[in-house]
């Protein structure tokens, strides 16, 4: 028998990826050219050469011992000096070695965050709709999350649910840009907005509120700036992953960076260290780390998303729906044709359509789209979503 607060956690989620497999047994019955399945972000564009080419040259050089040997907690120590250096020399940052944990993946990046700042009931906000996973990470360690609804006309942070949202009990927020579920890049305005209501309620609460900067799509932004956090907030501490940057979800790894200047920074860090053990992650995969020696700075070629995102979001106008325009990751959100949106998305795969009902993200009303799919998959999806469009118009 399963412990009750998990089973209460698995009896009130959505599970997207359920409604994946769902597609692809749709698939073997229908073909798969047939299915448009929108349901989840694995990423559809192959990693850049230089990833294998990298694991190559180290297999052939690296000592065996040390390389699959265990690492510091914290990682390779030569890995987190060149993240520092590349930071620094990218964003005008102050990192250091001692500021940089090598993590798996974003999500454990988060979890060590917060296994390091909660005590029971503490409360972390976030910016809704969120990636669904939030809850789960703050909830197994018995923080409480709290979302603050965005501006649904813009999908950009609201002040005024943000302010709300904030309570004594509030050790960290975290924001996510460009946006899983909604494409969303924040404003430099809606920054800066944010960042100075935190700055007037670490005041008056008389301790840090730390800004958890979980930006695993910063590569995939299109012909836009994503603000750095650091810039606008000292109490910040950026989560990166490579899954999306690289394609390479399933190799798990990743960073958490803090600037020198962060409050508490050396407790906070000695705090995730031990998070890293205590949580059984140990370490990053030490392959992994060591590829990012020649791979820092590489992205998958972020034009083959933009060119999906182009042909679904005009066509999807073009029709009559509403999108907010996604100017990052890959995803589009896109108002559901009825206000209940999980029978909306079972209208939808009436037409073999499978997206995820926005209320799994806190964004009830909406569908995510997730356009990780060939482009040509696309533009073939067009007539079926006119084909549902055209359904509801003649209710
Ligand atoms: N944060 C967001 C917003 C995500 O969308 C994801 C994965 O989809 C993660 C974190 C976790 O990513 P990772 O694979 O780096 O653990």
């Amino acid at each position: 028998m399963i412990a009750k607060r998990l089973r209460r956690s698995l009896d009130t989620s959505i599970c997207i990826r359920d409604i994946f497999e769902e597609g692809k047994k749709l698939a073997d019955v229908y073909g798969k050219e047939n299915i448009f399945n929108f349901t989840i972000g694995n990423p559809s564009v192959e990693p850049p050469a230089i990833v294998n080419e990298a694991i190559k040259e180290i297999l052939d050089t690296e000592d065996p011992t040390s390389l699959h040997g265990y690492p510091a907690n914290v990682g390779h120590p030569d890995v987190r000096a060149h993240i520092a250096e590349y930071l620094n020399k990218t964003y005008g940052c102050n990192y250091d070695e001692n500021g940089i944990i090598m993590t798996v993946g974003a999500a454990a990046a988060i979890v060590v965050i917060a296994n390091a700042l909660l005590d029971q009931g503490d409360e972390v906000v976030t910016f809704a709709p969120y990636f669904w996973e939030y809850k789960s990470y703050v909830e197994s360690l018995y923080g409480k999350l709290v979302p603050a609804l965005c501006n649904m006309e813009t999908l950009q942070p609201d002040p005024v649910t943000f302010e709300a949202a904030l309570s004594p009990r509030t050790r960290f927020v975290i924001i996510n840009t460009p946006n899983n579920p909604t494409g969303a890049v924040y404003t430099e305005e809606s920054i800066i907005a944010v960042t100075d209501i935190l700055k007037r309620k670490q005041e008056e609460y008389g301790h840090p509120i730390y800004l958890v900067s979980d930006e695993p799509y910063r590569k995939l932004a299109y012909d836009i700036e994503v603000p750095y956090l650091t810039h606008y907030y000292q109490n910040t501490i950026v989560v990166y992953s490579y899954s999306k940057a690289l394609s390479i979800p399933g190799e798990r790894i990743g960073y958490l960076a803090m600037e020198p200047c962060v409050q508490d920074m050396r407790d906070l860090y000695a705090g995730m260290t031990a998070s890293m053990r205590y949580l059984g992650y140990v370490n990053a995969p030490s392959l992994q780390q060591k590829m990012l020696l020649k791979c820092v700075d590489a992205s998958v070629d972020i034009n083959i998303y933009k060119k999906t995102r182009d042909i679904l979001y005009q066509g999807l106008v073009d029709i009559g729906y509403t999108c907010i325009h996604p100017d990052g990751a890959f995803y589009l959100f896109m108002k559901a044709l009825e206000p209940d949106d999980f029978q909306f998305c079972k209208e939808a795969k009436k037409e073999k359509i499978l997206m995820a009902p926005g209320a799994a993200f806190s964004g009830p009303g909406w569908v995510r789209i997730s356009y990780c799919v060939p482009d040509e998959v696309a533009a073939r999806s067009l007539p079926a979503f006119r084909r549902l469009y055209e359904r509801y118009q003649n209710q």
